[in-house]
């Protein structure tokens, strides 16, 4: 069942523990397909995942397919998808998401590809993990957003597939990054309004480039 997507996770899970986004067991990934959700197992660190150990549960919470329990952040990965039309979730506890939700309401644009992901990312309020209340909060924050840092805890981020889902992770953690390091050096430069629009219609009407005849 959803074997594709099994082995997707497994992909893209050892990445995340490659690329030190998580740490030990922490951080779960999972793909939609119809009403049946592909998600990591509780207990298992990602760089160890084999497809067989990734439940299977319905819309609605319940096991399907699996020996192992699904993911204690599942009941967030549902809600989320009953709030957008996403067809996959990432979350880690990456240090530089988790160092901007632990300090700040918001993370403002500092840099003009935070509009891929929404513009500012909200910072979602903290609530115990795996609660029903973490849930609301990050399905709040994401709200016409492809990414929410949950405060004192990390980062979720949404996409049509697992590989646009992993590449906002990284976005997302790059741009904290960027925000941080910037800090320490002065008030970092927030984008307005204005020089966002600009961006938004210079990436509506790329240059054209004549292709030279001889
Ligand atoms: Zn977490």
């Amino acid at each position: 069942m959803l074997a594709e997507q099994r082995r997707l996770l497994c992909d893209y899970g050892r990445r995340a523990a490659a690329l030190g986004l998580v740490v030990g067991t922490a951080g779960n990934l999972s793909v939609r397909s119809g009403d049946l959700v592909a998600v990591t197992p509780s207990g298992v660190s990602l760089e160890r995942l084999e497809p067989e150990s990734c439940p299977v549960v319905d819309v609605d919470g319940r096991l399907v397919e699996g020996d192992l329990q699904p993911s204690s952040e599942t009941p967030m990965h549902l809600a989320v998808y009953t709030a957008t039309g996403a067809s996959a979730v990432v979350h880690t506890h990456s240090t530089f998401g988790t160092v901007v939700a632990t300090t700040m309401a918001e993370l403002p644009p500092v840099h003009y590809t935070a509009l891929l992901l929404g513009g500012t990312v909200r910072v979602a309020e903290y609530a115990t993990y795996g609660t029903p209340e973490l849930a609301a909060a990050v399905r709040a924050a994401l709200k016409d957003r492809r990414a929410a840092l949950l405060a004192n805890h990390g980062g979720v981020t949404i996409g049509h597939d697992l590989d646009s889902a992993f590449e906002a992770t990284r976005l997302l953690e790059w741009l904290c990054e960027v925000y941080v390091r910037a800090k320490g050096v002065g008030e970092p430069r927030v984008l307005t309004e204005e020089q966002l629009a600009a961006v938004v219609q210079r990436a509506l009407h790329p240059p054209v480039f004549p292709r030279r005849e001889d």
